[in-house]
C-alpha cells in the first residue's frame, strides 16, 4: 500500500484503538486521562506524538499489580487463547497473552516476513529456535504452516538430531539465531564429520539477536553452509516478527504497518525523528489492532537505523536494522559502543580470529572507564599473537573509536550459545558471595 494511504488507515485505526483502550484497560484509561487526550484529537498519524509513552517497567509493575497479564490487558481471561513469556532480564518473566483475533494477526504478519525471506509452499523449514513459551516458537510454526510450507519442530538442544533431520527430510531452510547457525556448522564438521555445505540448506533465516544482517557475521555463516542468510526482527511485546529482509538485503522491511504504528525517537529527549535514510534512534510501537495486551507508544529500547529510499522489490514503507539495545549499550568517554558492533569488527578479521568475543565488565554499565576488556578468540593458524593483538586493538579503535584491551584466547575457549549469545560477562555479579 502506498505510504499516504497506509497513514490514513493508521490514523483511523488509531482513533478506534484509543477508544478501545479507554473502554477496556484501566491502565491506559488512567494514562490517557492524565495526558488529556481523546480519540478525536488524532487527525493524522503525526498526532501520535501527543500520546504518552509506555515503558517496560510500567508493564512489569502493572503485571505485579494485577497478575497474570496486568492492568494494561484489555480482555477478560476467558478470551485469552494462549500465554507466552518474554525472557525477562530480571527475576520474574513477563507474560503476554493473545486472543484468537490476535493470533490471526500475528500469523499474517509473521507470514509476510517469512515470505519476504523466501519461504514458499515447497519449502521444508527446520525450526532451530526453542519452541517452549518463547514468542519465537509457536507463532513461527503457525506462520510457516499458513504459507503452506512444511514446518519441522526440532528446536534447540539437539544438534545431532537437527543435522540428521535435515538429511532425512531434505530440508532446505533453517530458521535460528545467527549464533546457533555458526555453532551448528562447527558441530556438524567437528562432531559428526559432515561438511554443512553438503546438507543442501539453501537459506538460513536469522533472528532474535543482531548478527544475521551484520556483514562479517553473515558472510561467515554463508561460507560455512553455502546458503543465503537473511535477517528478520521482532519483539515479544509487539509481534514475534515485524520486519524482514527481501532478496535485495538492504535492511529489514517493516511489514506490520496495518497492525502497529512504528516511530523513531531520540532516546534521550523523546523527540520524534523523521524516518529517512540513515536516521538512527529508538523504535517505539503503538498497536492499532491488538485485543489482549495492547501497547501505546511502547519504548522498545531497541536502537535502529532506518532507510526509506524505494526498494527494488517494491514493498512500500521503510527498512531498518537493529544496531543494539539502548540498555546494553556501553559508553566510553562519551562514545556509544554496542557489543554487537565489536563482534562485527572482530568477525571481519577472520581467519585470524574465529569471530567470537566476550566483553568483561568489572562494574555495571553503561559507563565504562577505558580500556574496555575484551577476550577475542584467535584463529587456528596464527603464529604471531602479539602482532594480532595489536592489530585487533587498532582495528577496534579506528572503527568504533574507543580504547580496547584485548586478551587473545585459543579457538573454542569462549562459550557458544544456541539461543541469544551473551557478549558481556558481568564479573561484578560473579564476585558476589
Ligand atoms: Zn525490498
Amino acid at each position: 500500500m502506498p505510504l499516504p494511504r497506509l497513514q490514513q488507515l493508521q490514523a483511523r485505526k488509531l482513533r478506534t484503538q484509543i477508544d478501545y483502550l479507554k473502554k477496556n484497560s484501566p491502565f491506559y484509561r488512567r494514562k490517557l486521562k492524565e495526558a488529556g487526550i481523546a480519540a478525536s484529537d488524532i487527525r493524522t498519524v503525526a498526532d501520535i506524538a501527543r500520546l504518552p509513552f509506555t515503558t517496560k517497567d510500567e508493564l512489569r509493575e502493572s503485571q505485579l499489580k494485577k497478575p497474570p497479564l496486568g492492568e494494561h490487558a484489555a480482555v477478560p481471561l476467558d478470551q485469552v487463547i494462549r500465554f507466552h513469556s518474554s525472557s525477562g532480564t530480571t527475576g520474574r518473566p513477563s507474560y503476554v497473552g493473545i486472543t484468537e483475533r490476535d493470533r490471526k494477526r500475528w500469523i499474517e504478519i509473521v507470514a509476510r516476513c517469512y515470505w519476504s525471506e523466501g519461504v514458499r509452499p515447497t519449502s521444508i523449514v527446520i525450526m532451530g529456535f526453542g519452541i517452549g513459551m518463547f514468542v519465537g516458537g509457536l507463532p513461527l510454526a503457525n506462520a510457516i504452516e499458513a504459507i503452506g510450507a512444511t514446518f519441522v519442530p526440532v528446536g534447540t538442544g539437539a544438534s545431532d538430531r537437527l543435522i540428521a533431520t535435515i538429511q532425512d527430510l531434505k530440508a532446505d531452510i533453517i530458521t535460528c539465531t545467527p549464533s546457533y547457525a555458526s555453532y551448528l556448522a562447527d558441530y556438524a564438521r567437528e562432531k559428526m564429520g559432515i561438511d554443512p555445505k553438503t546438507l543442501g540448506i539453501k537459506r538460513i533465516l536469522c533472528g532474535a539477536e543482531p548478527g544475521g544482517g551484520v556483514p562479517g557475521i553473515r558472510e561467515r555463516i554463508e561460507e560455512l553452509w553455502g546458503a543465503v542468510v537473511t535477517e528478520a526482527t521482532g519483539n515479544a511485546d509487539v509481534v514475534t516478527v515485524y520486519a524482514a529482509e527481501c532478496p535485495q538485503r538492504t535492511g529489514n522491511h517493516f511489514l506490520a504497518g496495518d497492525f502497529v504504528i512504528p516511530e523513531i525517537i531520540d532516546p534521550d529527549s523523546g523527540e520524534s525523528l523523521p524516518i529517512e535514510d540513515g536516521v538512527e534512534g529508538e523504535i517505539v510501537f503503538t498497536h492499532i489492532e491488538r485485543d489482549c495486551v495492547p501497547l501505546l507508544r511502547f519504548r522498545s529500547r531497541d536502537r535502529v537505523v532506518v532507510w526509506n529510499k524505494p526498494c527494488r522489490c517494491r514493498r512500500s514503507g521503510f527498512r531498518m536494522r537493529i544496531v543494539g539495545r539502548t540498555d546494553d549499550m556501553l559508553i566510553l568517554r562519551g562514545v556509544n559502543v554496542f557489543p554487537s558492533a565489536i563482534k562485527d569488527v572482530v568477525s571481519q578479521m577472520r581467519p585470524n580470529t574465529t569471530g567470537e568475543i566476550q566483553i568483561l565488565l568489572d562494574q555495571p554499565g553503561p559507563r565504562v572507564e577505558p580500556p574496555l576488556k575484551i577476550q577475542v578468540e584467535h584463529g587456528t593458524a596464527v603464529d604471531n599473537l602479539e602482532a594480532l593483538k595489536r592489530y585487533v586493538e587498532e582495528n577496534l579503535k579506528n572503527k568504533l573509536i574507543f580504547s580496547p584491551a584485548v586478551e587473545l584466547v585459543p579457538p573454542g575457549t569462549l562459550p557458544r550459545f544456541e539461543m541469544k549469545a551473551k557478549l558481556i560477562r558481568k564479573l561484578y555479579e560473579e564476585q558476589r558471595p
